[in-house]
């Protein structure tokens, strides 16, 4: 009875010439809401043409009811219905969180400024004048079906993005050029012991040592970028948690193709692999078998020492000690008891050595070094016989050895205030050849020399 009112130029060519732009929109589910028989059909038969799936109604009741069941792609609603009309219909669209997104096209023959500002109001996405023309409808549909698509796969980009920011492992901020923090994903407060949402707001010097947050803010500064060479990659610093504690993180900048200047900071818990890293460093400084300092730990304890000594010119003492007859012990009551006896003398060894600049250390099978930083001969000399004594009151049965009853040992210790003259491995064996000097003359005993150029030149000076 209408069809009268739809106008005729949207002939057959305009038709067909809208087709193909419309492939892509095919599938796509349009509700058409109308009372008038005549304009449902005609709008039907269009938007099955073009390859949309159609559902129909007649009244505002009716579309409401459809439209929360079949959740189509788009709505055509007439304003003019019998009942609630299409201004309260598409008021309770927009109300209901199902149907709150499903673009609604009016259309009608009220095209008052009022009218139609008033339908946008209430949450039109477009306003169609009637009487209708098909081929505009055509092209206000697909534009808004489009439009919808781009908006819902937006969302749904957003919204993978949003997961996969939420679970990483990693923490993710973005940060402003001028240190503020913008965003922390959940890793990031996990990991450094805020809740949501509290980092946001607050300043990287909240989180790095001053130097390093200055270093990071000349990054962001003038001139300065992802070429600058001290942050290109990953770099290993120190973020301070809500409680204070430290803790070793791998952070990684990266600029955001952003007008602002904008970054992105991932950060990677390397707490565990620190530690690990840590107890691997300890664990290749120690003897196993005696759990004091192993020949290593020694040699660059010595080395530091010897430097140190050279500054301040201050004396050094080191004691070398080999066990007595000691394979002697392992043949007649086996090497476990051996292995026992040398961990006993080890022990007693470290009991002597307890300054931060002395170091009792198992060079090698029996043999055993002691290092003592600002120590002079006649100190280095008393701390051997004690050392010796010690030993010997240990009291461990040697019933090979051919000089004592009990497990003794026999020491050289060498003195030196060291200089750039001299040599350090020097200085070593002259303490070697002091205890076999000791050896020699009947073992459980010690021999003391003092070395080094200073004192050579001394000796050569007072020489008549
Ligand atoms: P000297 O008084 O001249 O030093 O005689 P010695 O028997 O102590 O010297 P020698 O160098 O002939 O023998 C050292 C012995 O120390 C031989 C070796 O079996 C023993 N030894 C070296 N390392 C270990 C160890 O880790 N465990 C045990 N049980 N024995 C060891
Ligand atoms: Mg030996
Ligand atoms: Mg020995």
């Amino acid at each position: 009875m209408i069809l009268d009112e739809i106008n005729p130029s949207c002939d057959a060519t305009a038709m067909s010439t809208l087709a193909p732009a419309l492939a892509a929109t095919r599938q796509a589910a349009v509700l058409i809401v109308d009372d008038a028989p005549a304009h449902l059909g005609a709008l039907r038969s269009m938007m099955l043409e073009q390859g949309y799936q159609t559902f129909v109604a007649n009244t505002g009741e009716r579309a409401l009811e459809i439209a929360r069941r079949a959740l189509p792609d788009l709505i055509l609603l007439d304003i003019v219905l019998p009942g609630m009309d299409g201004m309260e219909v598409c008021r309770r669209l927009k109300a209901h969180p199902a149907t709150s997104n499903i673009p609604v096209i009016f259309m009608s023959a009220r095209t008052a400024t009022d009218d139609i500002v008033a339908g946008f109001d209430i949450g039109a996405a477009d306003y169609i004048a009637k009487p209708l023309r098909l081929a505009e409808v055509c092209a206000r549909v697909r534009v808004q079906l489009q439009f919808h698509r781009s908006a819902l796969s937006q969302q749904q980009q957003n919204e993978r993005l949003r997961l996969i920011v939420n679970s990483m492992d990693e923490g993710l901020m973005m940060i402003e050029a001028n240190g503020r923090i913008q965003y922390a994903n959940p890793a990031c407060d996990r990991y450094l012991g805020y809740a949501q949402g509290e980092l946001a707001g607050r300043s990287i010097h909240d989180l790095l040592a001053p130097s390093v947050a200055q270093e990071y803010l000349a990054y962001f500064g003038p001139g300065a970028g992802p070429a600058t060479p001290a942050w290109r990659g990953a770099r290993e610093v120190l973020i301070r948690q809500r409680d204070g504690i430290l803790r070793a993180m791998d952070l990684t900048l990266t600029p955001m193709g952003t007008e602002q200047p904008m970054f992105i900071a991932l950060l990677h818990d390397i707490t565990h692999h620190k530690q690990s890293e840590n107890a691997l460093q300890r664990a290749a400084l120690i003897d196993p078998l005696t759990k004091i300092a192993n020949r290593r730990h020694f040699d660059a304890f010595l080395e530091n020492e010897w430097q140190r000594a050279i500054r301040s010119s201050q004396p050094l003492s080191l004691i070398v000690l080999d066990v007595d007859h000691f394979k002697g012990y392992n043949d007649s009551l086996g090497h476990v008891a051996g292995d026992a006896c040398l961990q006993q003398v080890a022990m007693a060894l470290q009991s002597h050595a307890l300054r931060a600049t002395d170091l009792a250390a198992r060079f090698g099978g029996e043999e055993f070094v002691l290092l003592f930083g600002e120590t002079g001969h006649d100190a280095a000399c008393a701390i051997g016989e004690a050392v010796r004594a010690h030993i010997e009151s240990l009291n461990i049965p040697n019933p090979r050895s051919t000089t004592s009853p009990w497990l003794t040992a026999s020491l050289g210790i060498s003195t030196i205030v060291p200089t750039q003259l001299d040599d350090i491995k020097e200085f070593f064996v002259s303490a070697d050849r002091a205890m076999y000097a000791a050896k020699e003359a009947g073992r459980n005993g010690m021999r003391a020399v003092q070395t080094g150029a200073t004192l050579e030149l001394i000796q050569a000076a007072l020489q008549p």
